[in-house]
């Protein structure tokens, strides 16, 4: 049987079609490694979204490429041969494959051709692909939570931003597919669905049914077994108030919410191509009012072209106004194809630098605030894995755990006291 060894890089989008790459593969009969030097295939599902990711991407691709002995056959999927396309061949004599961001799904006859004898196969279009329930998934998140992926590409323009490029305009999946794949992911044992696009807020948007969420969202709120439907990557200019409402009187759905802000100087949000501050402001404030305990996520990009010091220190007075329990953020990074890449002055990398250590340092006492708030307390713990689990206010992979004081069964949920934060990110019960 032929073995497989795949490395998914960048984000959970990016995970969601590395589990059908695997599903598609597992369904044709090949096996699955953990270790590169067995497989007789090798793929790397790749990022490309910023400098720092396609680093990362180019770095895994160099290994591994080094590595790689004259029978294994090395395919690079996803974001970076979307951008670099032919390039990559150029520069890595030793890749066989290349797929876009769009293609992956044709990785089981791309593989049949490699080992007919084909070689150096390039299969890069545009990207208007979306995949529905009838593709199958290999999870390969713990069994407690699976990533639904609703829709694909995005059609905000912002103007730093190369998703549009690399991931064609926004594409919502088919509402009564999407609760399909929910109800079989739930059979499967998964506790919480974690809800994705490139924006969950605009879910339907495309289609002219801006209901679409609401409607998916009561569906999903029905599956029986499932426990915790959370939302990631929401949008200020599309968060309804319906939306609000339903997320304060559901059970299921968490009072947690990724609302990812990017700036709070609105001459910076304006060369950004995003909505005002005072929108996301005033939503920030109804959130808090309306879904008491709701624990907020954003994330900043710091030294965008023309960021002065000014910009700079009042979007550091709003973090400590607004006090987000969790905070990520990003150095700005110019990108070929976006409107952005002429603007002008261009922030060195050291300033670049500098205020990102400002901004995460600030970040980690408020944020380290909130976890000891939360000592001596009773929560909903979903357990993961035999001794790590998460609350209703920590996204899986993305914000902290908790480290558990018993082994319990992975998916279970349980009511745990806090009692210690550790490292400022984490939570330890018992
Ligand atoms: S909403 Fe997000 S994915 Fe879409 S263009 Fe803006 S930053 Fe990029």
């Amino acid at each position: 049987m032929m073995k497989v060894n795949l490395i998914s890089l960048g984000c959970p989008k990016n995970l969601v079609d590395s589990e059908v790459i695997l599903g598609k593969l597992g369904q044709a009969g090949y096996a699955l490694t953990s270790s590169s030097k067995d497989a007789d295939i090798i793929i790397i599902n790749t990022c490309s979204f910023i400098d720092k990711a396609r680093s990362e991407s180019y770095e895994v691709i160099s290994r591994l490429a080094c590595q790689k002995s004259s029978l294994q056959k090395l395919i690079i999927c996803g974001c970076l041969p979307q951008l670099e396309k032919r390039g990559l061949f150029l520069k890595y004599p030793q890749i066989d494959a290349l797929l876009g961001s769009a293609d992956f799904y044709r990785i089981e006859e791309v593989v049949g051709q490699l080992f007919n004898g084909e070689s150096r196969l390039f299969l890069v279009n545009e990207p208007c692909f979306l995949y529905d329930s009838s593709f199958p998934r290999l999870l390969s998140t713990p069994s407690s939570y699976a990533y639904l992926k609703i829709a694909e590409g995005c059609s905000n323009r912002c103007s730093y931003c190369l998703i549009p490029e690399l991931r064609g305009k926004y594409r919502s999946r088919e509402p009564k597919d999407v609760v399909k794949e929910a109800k079989a992911l739930v059979n499967l044992g998964v506790k919480e669905l974690i809800l994705i696009a490139q924006d969950t807020t605009f879910y339907g948007w495309d289609l002219g049914k801006k209901s679409s969420l609401l409607w998916l969202l009561e569906k999903l709120e029905k599956i029986d077994k499932l426990k915790w439907i959370r939302l990631l990557y929401t949008h200020p200019l599309h968060f309804t108030f319906p939306l609000i409402r339903m997320i304060a009187d559901s059970k299921k759905i968490c009072r947690y919410i990724d609302l990812p802000l990017q700036h709070t100087h609105n001459k910076i949000l304006a060369r950004m191509k995003r909505p005002r501050f005072e929108l996301a402001e005033k939503l920030v404030a109804k959130l808090r009012e309306d879904i008491p305990g709701v624990t907020l996520r954003t994330t900043f990009l710091v030294g965008f072209p023309g960021e002065t010091k000014e910009h700079f220190n009042k979007l550091l007075k709003d973090i400590e106004r607004l006090r987000f329990e969790w905070l990520g953020a990003f150095t700005y990074s110019s990108e070929k194809g976006t409107s952005a890449y002429s603007l002008t002055p261009r922030i060195p990398s050291k300033v670049k630098e500098r205020r990102y250590r400002e901004l995460m340092e600030l970040q980690q006492s408020i944020t380290s605030g909130f976890n000891r708030a939360k000592v001596g307390k009773i929560y909903p713990l979903l357990v993961d894995k035999k001794a790590e689990g998460h609350t209703e206010f920590q996204a899986p992979e993305i914000d902290g755990k908790v480290f558990l004081s018993k082994k319990h069964l992975p998916g279970e949920l349980f009511q745990g006291k806090i009692s210690q934060v550790k490292d400022c990110y984490d939570l330890v019960e018992g």
